[in-house]
Parts: C-alpha cells; sequence; structure tokens
C-alpha cells in the first residue's frame, strides 16, 4: 500500500463544467509553474489544504453516486508524488468505471519521460496539456488557452473528438454554501475576476479570495 501523501485543495461531488458528463473534481495543491494569469493561484499559495493517502482519496471518491468520470485539476496533478497519484487511479480504475480527465501545465511528451508518469498516463482517458496562456484565452471548450491540447489517451470519449478544438463556450457553475461563500466552478472566461469583483463591490458585498 502506498503512505505517500497527497495534497488536495478540495474536491467537488459533481459539476458538468469540466469534461464530459457529470463528473467529480479533485483540485491538488500547489504548482511549480506559475503561469502569469493563474486562476489558481491563491489556492496554490494557501496553506488550507488536506493531505490523504491515495486509499482515502480513493475511498471518497468510490462512494460518490451519480457521476461518470473524475477530473483531476489544481494546482498541478503531475506535481503531486507520482507513486501516489499512480495508486490513487489504479484503485479508480479496479474499484470504479469512472473515466479520468486531467489538466497538467506540463507538456504530454514533457511528462513521458519523468519517472512514474507513464503508468499515469495510462490510466488517462482525456489529457489537457500545456500552460495557460492569457494571451490565447479565447474561451475554448474545456481549456484555458488555444495552445494547450485535448489529447484523447483512450477510445473511450473517441467520438467525442471530432471537432472539438473548434468548439467554443464554457460553462462556469456557481454554488453557494452553507457558511455564506460563493464558490464557482469551471474554467472563467478571461477577466472574470475582475468583471466580478467590480459588479460585487457595487452592491456592497465584502470580497476575500
Ligand atoms: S499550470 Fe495551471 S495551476 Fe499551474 S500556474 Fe499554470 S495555470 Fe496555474
Amino acid at each position: 500500500m502506498n503512505t505517500e501523501q497527497l495534497q488536495v485543495d478540495r474536491i467537488q461531488e459533481k459539476t458538468k463544467a469540466l469534461g464530459p458528463g457529470c463528473r467529480a473534481v479533485v483540485w491538488f495543491h500547489g504548482c511549480s509553474r506559475g503561469c502569469p494569469g493563474c486562476i489558481a493561484a491563491e489556492m496554490n499559495r494557501s496553506e488550507e489544504f488536506e493531505s490523504c493517502t491515495p486509499q482515502q482519496l480513493a475511498d471518497r471518491i468510490c462512494a460518490l453516486e451519480g457521476i461518470e468520470g473524475i477530473t483531476l485539476s489544481g494546482g498541478e496533478p503531475m506535481d503531486q508524488p507520482a507513486g501516489a497519484l499512480a495508486e490513487f487511479l489504479r484503485q479508480i480504475r479496479a474499484r470504479t468505471g469512472l473515466s479520468v480527465m486531467v489538466y497538467t501545465g506540463y507538456l504530454l511528451d514533457e511528462l513521458k519521460p519523468m519517472p512514474g508518469k507513464p503508468e499515469i498516463l495510462g490510466m488517462i482517458d482525456i489529457l489537457v496539456d500545456g500552460p495557460y496562456r492569457q494571451e490565447l484565452d479565447h474561451g475554448e471548450l474545456w481549456r484555458g488557452s488555444s495552445n494547450q491540447t485535448i489529447h484523447m489517451l483512450s477510445d473511450r470519449y473517441a467520438v467525442l473528438a471530432d471537432g472539438l478544438p473548434m468548439r467554443k463556450g464554457r460553462p462556469v457553475e456557481f454554488d453557494i454554501l452553507q457558511s455564506g461563500v460563493l464558490r464557482f466552478t469551471g474554467i472563467p472566461p478571461r477577466d472574470f475576476r475582475k468583471k466580478l469583483e467590480a459588479e460585487l463591490n457595487k452592491k456592497q458585498f465584502d470580497i476575500h479570495w
């Protein structure tokens, strides 16, 4: 059993904003890449994250109902310990029929020679790769910017591949938590935060990112 820890910022149990169908999303904590304009920058710097073993994370995902897959984002999933990430995905594959989609700032060709990464890549159905580039952010479906590529690493969603790079429109879902916190899921449009802040300021809301 792998006892290395995975660092998790947040789990969303259901969303239709990040990938095909209804999915759970795991946002991992931390990213070494530092893309200008990164919307997860505060989350990556925050000290509020949870450490869990691959087994613990897999147990939480396996208990969810009504989802067809999981999406791993961050932060940078590929900066997590490779052995722990692989063990988590092995358990998901062995215990469920869930599909796996992963966002990474690395390029697929950069990942292939890295230790432990080929096994991880072999358990992923959809990989969205490449750094976020603000100036190429034109509202591409499932991507932050047009330099990123959606790789179908398995046949599971091959039927969706046709025309996918040309598709625009990115859903963003909002939740209001019991604590009153407004939370969004999805890849927001460029300048989303600035515009949201301006609108909320007009209505005299306090904003804490
Ligand atoms: S790879 Fe993703 S999380 Fe990391 S800095 Fe770039 S946009 Fe942000």
